[in-house]
Formats: structure tokens, C-alpha cells, sequence
């Protein structure tokens, strides 16, 4: 075993690090309080890859392996949660699919604009009826009519629709099929019918434009569909096993961040005629952070390797992707504990990280939805052992 990032790895967080540092984080309370990303950074982002992680290099990508985009996601998320939230649905959700099953053709005419660090990418998989039950609350439906598709229906909670130039778009394509009758369909963001609501008002990750979307007899050309038509459900579920890493590795950094204000708070922090720090309950909170963020660590690369090794990593993917918003969400609420009152204002980071994680145990699958896909796996694993071993 060697639980070493490797040297290529090294330099790739060492990059990303120095890049957040003096591009992202720097501006993340100004993201939170307009509203708005930082778009300066997002165009830079383009010449460090951090825009391309997930498309192909024949169309300019840098296209890198899972472990190299964890570590991303983790720095990202430890500098600025909005901007981490809709870089990750940009590669993740945006990118990833179109990558994977996209034609040629699909590549070529989406990835030039996905990867110019002027728009980012975009999924629609939940509606206002429908988020941990897509196979039964879908309604959103393509019908063929000649050489098109038309869309009728509306989906909820987009990350990046309002400036994607481009959504994949979960639709009901056969209402007999069940899990056979859904398929992708990219939908281009200038249709007509298409409307983008206004950004919901959210509690966090504010800078990250979410939309509610609605279509009204949306005509795509028939080649849009990505992938095969009925495998849209399939192709649902592997994009959000690969998503969980992502979120995961975001949890990750959100939490590291809330930790090192904390350690550092509690250091300069005197009461009673010493650091806080010298008091043990509070290193106790600073030990079990600690702990907590080593092990999701662990938990979160752990999914990204086995998927890199071409292995099944549903289960673990889910594991990494609870323990670490569960875990980020204990330790930003202990960096605002050991913060006292001034945990509790917007002059310190930990308010915001505070609110920045909470998206993470709903996003991508809610925590009670990994428990359930863990849980069915281990059932599984249980009855697929020989008899002589249960
Ligand atoms: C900021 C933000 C960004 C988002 N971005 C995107 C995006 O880009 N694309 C996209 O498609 N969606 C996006 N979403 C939607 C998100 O993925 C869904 O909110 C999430 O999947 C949960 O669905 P829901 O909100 O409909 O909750 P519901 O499915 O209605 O669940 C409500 C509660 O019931 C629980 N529950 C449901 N079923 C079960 C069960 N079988 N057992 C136990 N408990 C259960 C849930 O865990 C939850 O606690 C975003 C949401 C937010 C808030």
C-alpha cells in the first residue's frame, strides 16, 4: 500500500494550492456578500486546467485522472465554496457526461466554449416533484417528431444553467420502459421554449448560480441525445458516482479550512489567562477535527484510486462522499464554537463555511440516499458470499 500522493501529484496540489491562494480565496467573502463568482479567476482558471479536468485533450482538455481532480476539488473547496460548488458541476455534471458518451461531433461542437473560461457547464437532473427519486418522479418528457425532440417539462436547483452554454438534460423518453425509459439530451441554452428562471435565493454558496429551468415544447435536433436513447437512468447513476468524489474532495477542503481558523484563533484567543488553545476542551474539538478529516480523506481518495484502477466504486464513492459532508459539517460547526461570538459574524470565514456545507450532505444524492446505496451494497456483498463463509 502507499498512501503517498505521487510526485506528479504533488506539484499538480502544489499548483492548485498557490493558485487559490492568490486567485480564489482572496475573493471569497466578496463572491458570498454580491452574489456573483469572480470571473477574473475563472478565465485563469483555464490555462492551469482547472476548467478542462474533465475534457478530452483531442478538443484542448487536460482530461486527468480522478486522484488529480480530488485534489483539486479539496483546494478549491478549502479557498471559496461557490466557486468550488460550480467548478465541480462544471466538470463533474457539465463536462463529464458529454466526455464519456458524447460523439465525436458532440465534442467537437460543445468543448471549445465549455473549456474557455467564459461559460461552465451544467447537468438537470432534479425538478421541482422529483430530486432523490428520479426513476419515479421524472417528468420531464422527449417525444421523437421526425428528426427532433421536443421537451416539455421543468427541472430545479441547477447549478451553472443561467451561464452554460450548453445543459444535459435528464428527460423521460419512454413513459413504459421504467429505468430503461429516460436518456441525456443536450440541450442548447439559446432554444426557444427554454426559459432559465432568476438564481434562487440560497442559504450558501451564494456566488453559485442555481435555477430553477422550464421547457415549453423545446425542439433539439434527434443527434442530441448523448449516448444511447433508454440509458439515460444508467448513465444518471455513473455521473453521480463519479460527482461524490468531487463533492466529497470539496467537503474535504471546506472543512480543512474551517479547522486551520479554527487552530488559528485558538491560538491567539486568551481566557482565563491563557490561549484557548491550552484548554482542553477545546483541543479536544481540534483533535477530533483532526481525526475526522484524516479519515474522510482517506475515505474520499480511497474512491478516487479504485475508480482510477477501473474498478466498481459505487459503494465507496458514496462512503467517501457522507463521511466527508458529515464530518465538514461537525468541524465548521466547532471552528464557530471555538470562534465564540466572533464565529458567529461575517468578519470571519467560519460563518461562511458554515453555510457553504451545509449544501454538501443534500447535493449530489443526500445522506440518507449514500446510507441507502451503501447499505443495498453491503446486503448484496452478503448474499453473494458461499455459503461456508456466512
Ligand atoms: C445549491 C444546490 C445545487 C444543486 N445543483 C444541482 C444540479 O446542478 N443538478 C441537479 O440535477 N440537481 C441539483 N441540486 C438538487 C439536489 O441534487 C437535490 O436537492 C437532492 O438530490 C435532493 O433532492 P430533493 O431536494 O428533491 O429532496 P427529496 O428527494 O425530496 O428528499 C427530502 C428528504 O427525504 C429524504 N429521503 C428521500 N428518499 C428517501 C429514502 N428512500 N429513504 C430515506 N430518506 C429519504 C432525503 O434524504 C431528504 O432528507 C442542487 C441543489 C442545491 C440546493
Amino acid at each position: 500500500m502507499d498512501f503517498d500522493l505521487n510526485q506528479e501529484q504533488k506539484m499538480w496540489q502544489r499548483i492548485v494550492r498557490d493558485f487559490c491562494e492568490s486567485e480564489v480565496k482572496p475573493f471569497a467573502a466578496e463572491v458570498d456578500e454580491t452574489s456573483k463568482l469572480h470571473w477574473d479567476a475563472i478565465r485563469k482558471m483555464k490555462d492551469v486546467g482547472l476548467i478542462s479536468l474533465e475534457a478530452p485533450e483531442e478538443v484542448g482538455g487536460v482530461e486527468m485522472d480522478t486522484i488529480s481532480i480530488a485534489i483539486a476539488m479539496e483546494e478549491l473547496g478549502r479557498a471559496c465554496g461557490s466557486t468550488a460548488l460550480s467548478i465541480a458541476a462544471h466538470n463533474g455534471l457539465g463536462c463529464a457526461p458529454i466526455k464519456k458518451w458524447g460523439t465525436r461531433q458532440q465534442h467537437e461542437q460543445w468543448f471549445p466554449s465549455l473549456i474557455s473560461g467564459e461559460v461552465l457547464g451544467a447537468l438537470a437532473l432534479t425538478e421541482p416533484s422529483a430530486g432523490s427519486d428520479l426513476l419515479n418522479g421524472v417528468q420531464t418528457f422527449a417525444r421523437r417528431d421526425g428528426d427532433s425532440w421536443v421537451i416539455d417539462g421543468s427541472k430545479a436547483w441547477i447549478t451553472n444553467a443561467g451561464i452554460a452554454p450548453v445543459i444535459t438534460v435528464l428527460c423521460r423518453t419512454d413513459k413504459e420502459a421504467g429505468a430503461r425509459g429516460f436518456s441525456m439530451i443536450l440541450v442548447d441554452t439559446k432554444s426557444a421554449g427554454l426559459t432559465i428562471h432568476p438564481p434562487e435565493k440560497k442559504m450558501g454558496l451564494k456566488g453559485s448560480p442555481t435555477h430553477m429551468l422550464s421547457f415549453e415544447g423545446v425542439r433539439v435536433p434527434y443527434e442530441a441525445v448523448l449516448g444511447e436513447v433508454g440509458r439515460g437512468f444508467a448513465q444518471t447513476m455513473q455521473t453521480l458516482d463519479n460527482g461524490r468524489i468531487g463533492i466529497g474532495a470539496l467537503s474535504i477542503g471546506l472543512a480543512q479550512a474551517a479547522f486551520e481558523e479554527a487552530v488559528k484563533y485558538a491560538k491567539q484567543r486568551r481566557a482565563f489567562g491563557k490561549p484557548i488553545a491550552e484548554h482542553e476542551a477545546i483541543q479536544w474539538m481540534i483533535a477530533d477535527a483532526a481525526l475526522e478529516i484524516d479519515a474522510a480523506r482517506l475515505l474520499v481518495y480511497r474512491a478516487a484510486w479504485m475508480k482510477d484502477q477501473g474498478r466498481d466504486y459505487t459503494k465507496q464513492a458514496a462512503m467517501g462522499k457522507l463521511m466527508a459532508t458529515e464530518v465538514a459539517e461537525r468541524v465548521s460547526r466547532n471552528a464557530i464554537q471555538i470562534h465564540g461570538s466572533y464565529g458567529y459574524s461575517r468578519e470571519f470565514p467560519v460563518e461562511r463555511i458554515y453555510r457553504d456545507q451545509r449544501l454538501m450532505t443534500i447535493g449530489e444524492g443526500t445522506s440518507e440516499i449514500q446510507r441507502l446505496v451503501i447499505s443495498r451494497r453491503v446486503l448484496q456483498e452478503f448474499d453473494n458470499l458461499s455459503p461456508a463463509s456466512k
